[in-house]
């Protein structure tokens, strides 16, 4: 069981609160502190609201780069992968709470352990890229072919785990 779990918002919205340390992002936060789920946050005393570090957070950019989910993820979404980081490099045993797809695909290439809310666990990791019309090479970003000059299209692959 893990000891920690970092809260994305829709863990408020749910009001799914497992037994453990509980932190969140102050962006997360912002988003939710003011909606349905502010009765819920009020009882939720043990609830730790911590900014993540810098360099956690440039280290979830570069792996949503790789696996070409940096468009899908939010800065609430960053800071939340960023948080788990942190939380794991001071050696402990934690889990995020998120139903997010790209939160849950970059998750997933770091390591890092989550508990989908809803949604059934991806078996599958979901590598999204864009695809030169022209030349056929593949690029983890951009509109435009950096080679021959055509259009790139976004083009979702699954890689076996
Ligand atoms: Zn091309």
């Amino acid at each position: 069981m893990p000891q920690t779990y970092v809260l994305d918002a829709s863990a408020f919205i749910y009001g799914m609160f497992p037994g453990g340390e509980l932190v969140t992002p102050p962006k997360v936060y912002a988003e939710v502190k003011d909606e349905a789920s502010a009765l819920k946050l009020e009882m939720l005393t043990g609830l730790a609201v911590r900014e993540p570090e810098i360099r956690h957070v440039e280290e979830v950019k570069k792996e949503a780069r790789e696996t070409g989910d940096i468009m899908r993820l939010s800065p609430s979404d960053v800071d939340l992968l960023a948080l788990a980081a942190e939380e794991r490099a001071a050696g402990k045993d934690v889990a995020i709470l998120s139903d997010d797809y790209a939160v849950q695909n970059v998750a997933r290439k770091m390591g890092l352990a989550i508990l989908p809310l809803h949604q059934k666990r991806i078996k599958y990791k979901i590598v999204w890229e864009k695809r030169c019309i022209g030349c056929n090479r593949t690029f983890p970003e951009g509109d435009v072919c950096p080679v021959c000059g055509s259009p790139l299209k976004l083009r979702k692959r699954s890689a076996k785990r």
